[in-house]
């Protein structure tokens, strides 16, 4: 017999949210039965509709705020609703930083059963808006002209979009530019059901500190209607601008770049720096998108290394080398390494750029390329891991858990991973010492971490315990998220 629910489909109820979900909809609980509901905020009442009803939750939607809370504001960006690129422009800043710091705490606490880590306040920005480096837009046709912006929430149809208020007023600038000189030169847009056209996507990236512009087009295939002209005039209208390159993506996928980059016009990159290093950022190259952020980042990072000058580090997913071009300057020795080729490239360029000689550079998986080292006898005394939304392989936990670095230095990007992560390292005998959030995406749910690890004393669990443990902590991870 299955269970009756405590509340059925078109019920409509007053409900007090207690929570934010991960991708900022509200949390109700109606005798335990969790409802979500888009635009809710915690401590406050709504009337909500229940619009489906699974086994273990259901979704609603708020018609009336009853009782609204103090953080509540009015967006400030008119196409706040149809985007869906922010999720808490309803929640004044304040609130959002309060909100994204119980977020961490509750997962720590959650998937890394970590109930008593210390977790600072989260590290906001003083303006949260206009923030964003890079802007990529997808490209569409409406009654004849080019248009370029986001896809509506939950479809594929693409909105025009003039300005977007995270964005760097530059890249706003250059987006609407480029579509204005791809229009008047008769490009077309890619038509996505069709397989068929030309521009898929523009991309533009700002060097805030250098004021440089890099314009990617990404189109299906080489040709592109009056390319030299579409280049030529760019160049005229866009002051700044340093690199143009073209991006070819033949595939049927929502992924953005393809395999092949071909240098259109200027230089393969554009420089910016932060603190006092400087970065040539080339088109597939990750670089972070809040560079006022991201000094406020890189400088916890190397006040959590605690370097003296004699020490090994290894920076595990280390892009274009710029956390370890920061602990460059503070070390013996850094070996850096990273997926994407192009990266490596740049990082080996930056280290030159920047006179930095104690600094190496490897192509490859991290969980490949750093047991590899340690076999060697590369053995770090502080490893630094910045990994993607997945969070860091297995092997690689293992590896840190054998080598032993002193400290480990964990960037995140996402609290679930992270908080599963610091689980299996607390295991293999470490201690999470601090945990601080940084506010590198204001507006959204999204919460960067970094957090400091020490070696405890002790006696290491095996390979296989470790295992468990790790398959363990995804299980959880996955029902949690
Ligand atoms: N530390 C850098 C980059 C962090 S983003 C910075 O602050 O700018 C994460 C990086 O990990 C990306 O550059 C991505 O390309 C890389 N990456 C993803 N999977 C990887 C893996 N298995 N091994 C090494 N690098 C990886």
């Amino acid at each position: 017999m299955s269970k009756i629910l405590p509340v059925q489909k078109n019920d409509y109820i007053e409900v007090v949210f207690e929570d934010l979900t991960h991708d900022g909809a509200g949390v109700a609980k109606v005798d335990g039965y969790p409802l979500f509901v888009p635009n809710g905020l915690p401590g406050e009442k709504g009337k909500i509709k229940v619009v489906k009803v699974n086994k273990g939750y259901g979704f609603g939607r708020l018609m009336e705020i009853t009782e609204a809370s103090p953080y509540r504001v009015e967006p400030e960006c008119s196409i706040y609703k149809e985007c869906g690129g922010c999720q808490l422009q309803h929640l004044s800043y304040e609130g959002q930083l309060l909100a994204k710091e119980k977020q961490v705490r509750d997962v720590l606490q959650r998937i890394g059963k970590l109930p008593d880590v210390k977790v600072h306040p989260v590290l906001g920005m003083a303006e949260p808006w206009r923030y964003r480096n890079k802007s990529q837009v997808p490209i569409g046709e409406h009654e004849g002209g080019l248009i370029g912006g986001f896809y509506q929430q939950r479809s594929h149809q693409i909105i025009d979009m003039q300005t977007c208020l995270i964005q760097q007023e530059k890249n706003d600038e250059v987006v609407q530019k480029v579509k204005e000189i791809c229009h008047a030169n008769g490009v077309r847009a890619y038509d996505e059901p069709k397989h068929k056209g030309e521009l898929r996507h523009i991309m533009a990236r700002y060097g805030l500190k250098s004021g440089e512009v890099m314009v990617v087009l990404i189109t299906r295939t080489n040709e592109l209607t009056n390319k030299k002209k579409v280049v030529e005039e760019i160049v005229e209208a866009i002051p700044g601008v340093k690199s143009i390159v073209q991006n070819i993506n033949p595939k049927k996928t929502n992924v953005i770049f393809g395999d092949e980059t071909k240098l259109l016009w200027g230089e393969e990159v554009i420089y910016d720096s932060i603190g006092d290093i400087q970065f040539a950022i080339s088109a597939r190259s990750f670089y972070q998108v809040n560079p006022e952020q991201t000094k406020v980042l890189y400088d916890q990072a190397l006040e959590f290394a605690g370097l003296t000058g004699e020490e090994t580090v290894i920076d595990a997913y280390c892009g274009i080398g710029t956390i370890s071009l920061f602990l460059a300057q503070k070390a013996r020795k850094v070996y850096g390494v990273e997926i994407v080729p192009e990266a490596i490239e740049d990082a080996k360029r930056n280290a030159e750029l920047n006179g930095i000689s104690n600094a190496e550079f490897a192509v490859g998986e991290a969980e490949e390329v750093i047991p590899g080292w340690y076999k060697k006898g590369v053995v770090a005394d502080v490893l630094v891991v910045d990994p993607p939304r997945k969070g860091c392989d297995e092997k690689l936990l293992q590896t840190i858990i054998e080598m032993k670095p002193k400290k480990v230095v964990y960037v995140s990007c996402n609290p679930a991973t992270l908080a599963r992560d610091l689980r299996i390292l607390e295991d293999g005998g470490y201690q999470t010492v601090e945990v601080q959030p940084v506010d590198m995406f204001p507006q959204t749910m999204h919460v960067e971490c970094i957090s400091q690890l020490i070696l405890k004393e002790g006696t290491n669990p095996c390979g296989c315990c470790l295992f468990l443990l790790f398959v363990e902590r995804i299980y959880e991870v996955v029902m949690n998220t």
